[in-house]
Protein backbone atom coordinates (compact mmCIF):
# COMPACT_ATOMS: atom_id res chain seq x y z
CA UNK A 1 0.00 0.00 0.00
CA UNK A 2 1.16 3.50 -0.51
CA UNK A 3 1.23 5.89 2.23
CA UNK A 4 0.29 9.22 0.30
CA UNK A 5 -2.00 8.38 -3.28
CA UNK A 6 -2.06 11.49 -5.60
CA UNK A 7 -5.39 11.68 -7.93
CA UNK A 8 -4.52 14.10 -10.84
CA UNK A 9 -0.99 15.02 -12.21
CA UNK A 10 -1.56 18.60 -13.11
CA UNK A 11 0.23 21.29 -11.02
CA UNK A 12 -1.55 20.22 -7.92
CA UNK A 13 -0.84 16.77 -8.03
CA UNK A 14 2.25 17.56 -9.08
CA UNK A 15 3.10 19.46 -6.17
CA UNK A 16 1.79 17.67 -3.66
CA UNK A 17 4.08 14.65 -4.70
CA UNK A 18 7.01 16.51 -4.53
CA UNK A 19 6.33 17.26 -1.25
CA UNK A 20 5.12 13.65 0.04
CA UNK A 21 7.98 12.10 -1.69
CA UNK A 22 10.14 14.43 -0.14
CA UNK A 23 9.22 12.93 3.41
CA UNK A 24 10.88 9.66 2.45
CA UNK A 25 7.42 7.97 2.05
CA UNK A 26 5.64 6.11 -0.46
CA UNK A 27 3.87 8.21 -2.94
CA UNK A 28 2.04 7.04 -6.05
CA UNK A 29 0.75 9.08 -8.33
CA UNK A 30 -2.43 8.14 -10.95
CA UNK A 31 -3.39 10.83 -13.42
CA UNK A 32 -5.33 10.51 -16.44
CA UNK A 33 -3.29 13.10 -18.28
CA UNK A 34 0.06 13.88 -16.59
CA UNK A 35 0.24 17.98 -16.58
CA UNK A 36 -3.19 18.69 -17.39
CA UNK A 37 -4.81 22.02 -17.54
CA UNK A 38 -1.56 23.48 -18.15
CA UNK A 39 -0.74 21.24 -21.48
CA UNK A 40 -3.36 23.20 -23.14
CA UNK A 41 -2.45 26.45 -22.46
CA UNK A 42 -0.32 28.21 -24.88
CA UNK A 43 1.45 31.14 -22.71
CA UNK A 44 2.44 31.31 -19.36
CA UNK A 45 3.25 34.61 -17.96
CA UNK A 46 1.78 34.63 -14.56
CA UNK A 47 3.67 31.73 -12.73
CA UNK A 48 5.56 33.88 -10.27
CA UNK A 49 9.87 33.55 -11.17
CA UNK A 50 8.83 32.24 -14.72
CA UNK A 51 8.37 35.35 -16.70
CA UNK A 52 7.04 33.64 -19.53
CA UNK A 53 6.94 29.99 -20.70
CA UNK A 54 4.34 27.58 -22.64
CA UNK A 55 2.33 25.47 -21.42
CA UNK A 56 3.79 22.04 -22.59
CA UNK A 57 7.27 23.16 -21.49
CA UNK A 58 5.76 24.45 -18.07
CA UNK A 59 3.58 20.32 -17.91
CA UNK A 60 7.39 19.03 -19.04
CA UNK A 61 8.94 20.68 -16.27
CA UNK A 62 6.18 19.19 -13.79
CA UNK A 63 6.92 15.65 -14.84
CA UNK A 64 10.78 15.83 -14.36
CA UNK A 65 10.82 17.72 -10.89
CA UNK A 66 8.18 14.92 -10.16
CA UNK A 67 10.60 12.02 -11.72
CA UNK A 68 14.01 13.55 -9.82
CA UNK A 69 12.02 11.38 -6.67
CA UNK A 70 10.89 8.28 -5.84
CA UNK A 71 7.28 8.64 -7.28
CA UNK A 72 5.50 5.74 -8.63
CA UNK A 73 4.15 7.76 -11.81
CA UNK A 74 0.41 5.67 -13.19
CA UNK A 75 -0.09 7.54 -16.03
CA UNK A 76 -3.28 7.23 -18.78
CA UNK A 77 -5.29 5.28 -15.85
CA UNK A 78 -8.87 7.11 -14.06
CA UNK A 79 -9.74 6.89 -10.91
CA UNK A 80 -13.71 5.97 -10.91
CA UNK A 81 -14.25 5.22 -7.11
CA UNK A 82 -12.62 6.45 -3.47
CA UNK A 83 -13.78 4.23 -0.62
CA UNK A 84 -12.87 5.13 2.83
CA UNK A 85 -11.39 3.03 5.30
CA UNK A 86 -8.09 2.44 7.15
CA UNK A 87 -6.62 1.34 4.14
CA UNK A 88 -8.22 3.84 1.23
CA UNK A 89 -9.45 2.32 -1.84
CA UNK A 90 -8.88 4.17 -5.09
CA UNK A 91 -10.80 1.85 -8.29
CA UNK A 92 -9.83 2.47 -11.44
CA UNK A 93 -11.54 2.77 -14.74
CA UNK A 94 -9.41 -0.51 -15.93
CA UNK A 95 -10.39 -2.30 -12.93
CA UNK A 96 -7.60 -2.34 -10.65
CA UNK A 97 -7.71 -1.65 -6.59
CA UNK A 98 -5.11 0.68 -5.49
CA UNK A 99 -4.41 0.94 -1.69
CA UNK A 100 -3.18 3.84 0.51
CA UNK A 101 -3.24 5.12 4.18
CA UNK A 102 -4.19 8.60 2.95
CA UNK A 103 -5.07 10.14 -0.77
CA UNK A 104 -5.06 13.47 -2.43
CA UNK A 105 -7.38 14.06 -5.11
CA UNK A 106 -6.27 16.32 -7.12
CA UNK A 107 -8.18 15.99 -10.63
CA UNK A 108 -8.91 19.84 -11.48
CA UNK A 109 -11.85 20.99 -13.78
CA UNK A 110 -12.44 21.85 -17.01
CA UNK A 111 -14.40 25.13 -19.04
CA UNK A 112 -17.51 24.55 -20.45
CA UNK A 113 -17.60 25.03 -23.95
CA UNK A 114 -20.45 26.48 -25.78
CA UNK A 115 -19.94 23.99 -29.03
CA UNK A 116 -19.94 26.38 -31.95
CA UNK A 117 -17.98 26.85 -35.00
CA UNK A 118 -14.75 28.12 -34.59
CA UNK A 119 -14.35 27.70 -30.76
CA UNK A 120 -12.09 24.55 -30.77
CA UNK A 121 -10.33 25.66 -34.04
CA UNK A 122 -9.93 29.05 -32.52
CA UNK A 123 -9.12 28.12 -29.34
CA UNK A 124 -6.01 29.56 -28.07
CA UNK A 125 -5.76 31.91 -31.21
CA UNK A 126 -8.42 34.45 -29.86
CA UNK A 127 -10.59 32.14 -28.06
CA UNK A 128 -9.80 32.30 -24.67
CA UNK A 129 -11.30 30.98 -21.06
CA UNK A 130 -9.15 32.68 -18.22
CA UNK A 131 -9.69 36.60 -17.99
CA UNK A 132 -6.64 36.11 -14.95
CA UNK A 133 -4.72 34.06 -17.59
CA UNK A 134 -5.19 35.74 -21.37
CA UNK A 135 -7.02 39.12 -20.67
CA UNK A 136 -3.69 41.11 -21.20
CA UNK A 137 -2.99 39.62 -24.28
CA UNK A 138 -5.83 41.59 -25.88
CA UNK A 139 -4.64 44.91 -24.83
CA UNK A 140 -6.42 47.70 -26.81
CA UNK A 141 -8.22 44.87 -28.56
CA UNK A 142 -12.28 44.51 -28.66
CA UNK A 143 -13.57 41.45 -26.89
CA UNK A 144 -16.75 39.65 -26.07
CA UNK A 145 -17.63 37.50 -22.94
CA UNK A 146 -20.17 34.85 -23.36
CA UNK A 147 -22.14 34.49 -20.44
CA UNK A 148 -23.54 36.71 -18.13
CA UNK A 149 -23.36 34.78 -14.16
CA UNK A 150 -21.58 35.89 -11.85
CA UNK A 151 -18.07 34.48 -13.97
CA UNK A 152 -18.93 36.58 -17.27
CA UNK A 153 -20.00 39.59 -15.86
CA UNK A 154 -16.16 39.38 -13.35
CA UNK A 155 -14.48 38.85 -16.58
CA UNK A 156 -15.90 41.33 -18.37
CA UNK A 157 -15.74 44.17 -15.84
CA UNK A 158 -11.79 42.79 -15.20
CA UNK A 159 -10.92 42.83 -19.59
CA UNK A 160 -12.63 46.49 -19.58
CA UNK A 161 -9.86 48.37 -17.83
CA UNK A 162 -7.22 46.04 -20.19
CA UNK A 163 -8.93 46.34 -23.77
CA UNK A 164 -10.57 48.71 -25.97
CA UNK A 165 -13.99 47.46 -25.98
CA UNK A 166 -16.06 44.58 -24.22
CA UNK A 167 -19.51 42.79 -25.62
CA UNK A 168 -21.43 40.69 -23.12
CA UNK A 169 -23.28 38.23 -24.49
CA UNK A 170 -25.95 36.45 -22.67
CA UNK A 171 -28.59 34.03 -23.70
CA UNK A 172 -31.32 34.85 -21.19
CA UNK A 173 -33.28 37.11 -21.27
CA UNK A 174 -31.39 38.93 -17.97
CA UNK A 175 -27.84 38.45 -16.64
CA UNK A 176 -27.57 36.13 -13.46
CA UNK A 177 -24.88 37.74 -11.55
CA UNK A 178 -25.18 39.47 -8.24
CA UNK A 179 -26.79 42.92 -8.80
CA UNK A 180 -23.86 44.86 -7.31
CA UNK A 181 -21.76 43.47 -10.04
CA UNK A 182 -24.35 44.20 -12.49
CA UNK A 183 -24.26 47.68 -11.29
CA UNK A 184 -20.64 47.51 -11.47
CA UNK A 185 -20.83 46.78 -15.16
CA UNK A 186 -23.28 49.18 -16.26
CA UNK A 187 -21.31 52.13 -14.81
CA UNK A 188 -18.39 51.27 -17.39
CA UNK A 189 -18.27 53.53 -20.49
CA UNK A 190 -16.42 50.73 -22.88
CA UNK A 191 -19.00 47.51 -22.06
CA UNK A 192 -22.25 46.89 -23.87
CA UNK A 193 -24.36 44.09 -22.98
CA UNK A 194 -26.31 42.25 -25.16
CA UNK A 195 -29.32 39.68 -24.09
CA UNK A 196 -31.34 36.75 -25.24
CA UNK A 197 -28.31 36.73 -27.81
CA UNK A 198 -27.06 33.04 -28.81
CA UNK A 199 -23.61 32.64 -30.09
CA UNK A 200 -23.94 30.62 -33.15
CA UNK A 201 -20.10 30.86 -34.88
CA UNK A 202 -17.22 32.46 -33.82
CA UNK A 203 -15.05 33.20 -37.13
CA UNK A 204 -11.68 34.32 -37.86
CA UNK A 205 -9.10 34.12 -40.84
CA UNK A 206 -7.61 30.95 -40.46
CA UNK A 207 -5.43 31.88 -37.84
CA UNK A 208 -6.80 34.22 -35.73
CA UNK A 209 -10.38 35.46 -34.34
CA UNK A 210 -12.39 38.49 -36.20
CA UNK A 211 -15.55 37.96 -35.13
CA UNK A 212 -18.61 36.35 -34.15
CA UNK A 213 -22.34 35.92 -34.59
CA UNK A 214 -24.92 35.33 -32.37
CA UNK A 215 -28.86 34.95 -33.33
CA UNK A 216 -31.24 37.58 -31.53
CA UNK A 217 -33.66 35.16 -29.67
CA UNK A 218 -36.53 37.63 -30.08
CA UNK A 219 -36.18 37.69 -34.09
CA UNK A 220 -35.09 35.47 -35.02
CA UNK A 221 -32.45 37.70 -36.96
CA UNK A 222 -28.21 36.55 -37.05
CA UNK A 223 -25.66 39.92 -36.29
CA UNK A 224 -21.94 39.82 -37.18
CA UNK A 225 -19.53 41.66 -34.41
CA UNK A 226 -15.79 42.44 -35.49
CA UNK A 227 -13.37 41.75 -32.77
CA UNK A 228 -9.87 39.97 -31.62
CA UNK A 229 -10.89 37.72 -28.75
CA UNK A 230 -13.90 35.72 -27.21
CA UNK A 231 -13.84 34.56 -23.58
CA UNK A 232 -15.95 32.07 -22.72
CA UNK A 233 -17.71 32.03 -19.06
CA UNK A 234 -20.27 29.16 -18.83
CA UNK A 235 -18.74 27.52 -16.40
CA UNK A 236 -15.76 25.65 -14.68
CA UNK A 237 -16.92 22.20 -14.56
CA UNK A 238 -14.77 20.37 -11.31
CA UNK A 239 -13.94 16.66 -12.40
CA UNK A 240 -15.58 14.90 -9.44
CA UNK A 241 -18.27 12.99 -10.72
CA UNK A 242 -16.30 9.77 -9.60
CA UNK A 243 -16.58 11.12 -5.81
CA UNK A 244 -20.72 11.74 -5.81
CA UNK A 245 -22.34 10.12 -2.95
CA UNK A 246 -18.78 9.19 -0.91
CA UNK A 247 -17.11 13.03 -0.60
CA UNK A 248 -19.15 15.98 0.32
CA UNK A 249 -19.27 18.02 -2.86
CA UNK A 250 -20.44 22.23 -3.00
CA UNK A 251 -23.96 23.10 -4.79
CA UNK A 252 -21.33 23.30 -7.79
CA UNK A 253 -19.32 20.16 -7.48
CA UNK A 254 -16.42 21.24 -6.07
CA UNK A 255 -15.16 18.78 -3.28
CA UNK A 256 -15.32 20.48 -0.13
CA UNK A 257 -12.43 21.10 1.85
CA UNK A 258 -10.90 22.93 5.66
CA UNK A 259 -7.74 25.29 5.48
CA UNK A 260 -5.43 22.20 5.47
CA UNK A 261 -7.32 20.32 2.61
CA UNK A 262 -8.80 17.25 4.48
CA UNK A 263 -12.29 16.09 2.68
CA UNK A 264 -15.33 14.70 4.88
CA UNK A 265 -13.38 11.54 4.41
CA UNK A 266 -10.95 10.86 6.73
CA UNK A 267 -7.14 10.36 5.57
CA UNK A 268 -8.39 12.23 1.91
CA UNK A 269 -7.22 15.22 1.13
CA UNK A 270 -7.90 17.46 -2.26
CA UNK A 271 -6.51 20.25 -3.54
CA UNK A 272 -6.76 22.71 -6.56
CA UNK A 273 -9.07 23.74 -9.37
CA UNK A 274 -11.49 20.64 -8.20
CA UNK A 275 -11.93 21.77 -4.74
CA UNK A 276 -14.16 25.21 -3.26
CA UNK A 277 -10.63 26.90 -3.12
CA UNK A 278 -11.38 29.91 -4.95
CA UNK A 279 -9.50 31.38 -8.07
CA UNK A 280 -8.23 28.45 -10.23
CA UNK A 281 -4.97 29.22 -10.98
CA UNK A 282 -1.33 27.11 -11.26
CA UNK A 283 0.61 29.32 -8.38
CA UNK A 284 -2.67 28.27 -6.24
CA UNK A 285 -3.53 24.84 -7.24
CA UNK A 286 1.07 24.43 -6.78
CA UNK A 287 0.14 25.87 -3.23
CA UNK A 288 -2.76 23.86 -2.20
CA UNK A 289 -0.74 21.11 -3.49
CA UNK A 290 1.88 21.54 -1.48
CA UNK A 291 -0.92 21.98 2.08
CA UNK A 292 -2.69 18.98 1.27
CA UNK A 293 0.61 17.36 0.92
CA UNK A 294 1.50 18.51 4.38
CA UNK A 295 -1.49 18.07 5.62
CA UNK A 296 -1.42 14.61 4.91
CA UNK A 297 2.12 13.84 6.16
CA UNK A 298 0.51 15.58 9.45
CA UNK A 299 -2.17 13.15 9.23
CA UNK A 300 -0.15 9.43 8.89
CA UNK A 301 2.25 10.45 11.74
CA UNK A 302 -0.82 10.71 13.93
CA UNK A 303 -1.87 7.96 13.25
CA UNK A 304 -1.45 4.73 15.92
CA UNK A 305 1.12 2.50 15.55
CA UNK A 306 0.70 -0.74 13.70
P1 LIG B 1 -5.56 20.24 -13.61
O1 LIG B 1 -4.49 21.01 -14.24
O2 LIG B 1 -6.92 20.27 -14.22
O3 LIG B 1 -5.07 18.73 -13.50
C1 LIG B 1 -5.95 17.69 -13.15
C2 LIG B 1 -5.27 16.35 -13.30
O4 LIG B 1 -6.16 15.32 -12.87
C3 LIG B 1 -4.88 15.98 -14.71
O5 LIG B 1 -3.70 15.22 -14.70
C4 LIG B 1 -6.07 15.10 -15.16
O6 LIG B 1 -5.74 14.23 -16.23
C5 LIG B 1 -6.31 14.34 -13.89
N1 LIG B 1 -7.63 13.71 -13.72
C6 LIG B 1 -8.87 14.26 -13.88
N2 LIG B 1 -9.82 13.35 -13.58
C7 LIG B 1 -9.16 12.22 -13.21
C8 LIG B 1 -9.59 10.92 -12.78
N3 LIG B 1 -10.88 10.60 -12.63
N4 LIG B 1 -8.63 9.99 -12.49
C9 LIG B 1 -7.31 10.29 -12.62
N5 LIG B 1 -6.86 11.50 -13.02
C10 LIG B 1 -7.78 12.44 -13.32
N6 LIG B 1 -3.56 29.32 -14.89
C11 LIG B 1 -2.56 30.21 -14.65
O7 LIG B 1 -2.15 30.39 -13.50
N7 LIG B 1 -1.99 30.89 -15.69
C12 LIG B 1 -2.37 30.73 -16.99
O8 LIG B 1 -1.84 31.39 -17.90
C13 LIG B 1 -3.41 29.78 -17.25
N8 LIG B 1 -3.88 29.61 -18.51
C14 LIG B 1 -4.84 28.67 -18.74
C15 LIG B 1 -5.25 28.45 -20.06
C16 LIG B 1 -6.17 27.45 -20.34
C17 LIG B 1 -6.55 27.21 -21.78
C18 LIG B 1 -6.73 26.68 -19.29
C19 LIG B 1 -7.71 25.57 -19.57
C20 LIG B 1 -6.36 26.92 -17.97
C21 LIG B 1 -5.41 27.92 -17.67
N9 LIG B 1 -5.00 28.20 -16.37
C22 LIG B 1 -3.99 29.09 -16.14
C23 LIG B 1 -5.61 27.50 -15.22
C24 LIG B 1 -4.67 26.39 -14.72
O9 LIG B 1 -4.29 25.58 -15.80
C25 LIG B 1 -5.34 25.58 -13.62
O10 LIG B 1 -5.72 26.43 -12.55
C26 LIG B 1 -4.42 24.50 -13.06
O11 LIG B 1 -3.95 23.66 -14.08
C27 LIG B 1 -5.14 23.68 -12.00
O12 LIG B 1 -4.31 22.66 -11.57
P2 LIG B 1 -4.89 21.31 -10.95
O13 LIG B 1 -3.69 20.46 -10.68
O14 LIG B 1 -5.80 21.64 -9.85
O15 LIG B 1 -5.81 20.66 -12.08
Amino acid sequence: AFDVLIVGGGPAGAAAAIYAARKGIRTGVLADRFGGQVLDTLAIENYVSLKATDGPKFAVALEEHVKDYDVDIMNTQRASKVVGGSLIEVHTESGAVLKSKSVIIATGARWREINVPGEKEYKNHGVAYCPHCDGPLFKGKRVSVIGGGNSGVEAAIDLAGLVKEVTLIEFGNELRADAVLQRKLTSLPNVKVIKSAQTTEIHGDGKIVNGLSYKDRNTGAIHRIDLEGVFVQIGLIPNSEFLKGSIDLSAHGEIEIDARGHTSMPGVFAAGDVTTVPFKQIVIAVGEGAKASLAAFDYLIRQPVE
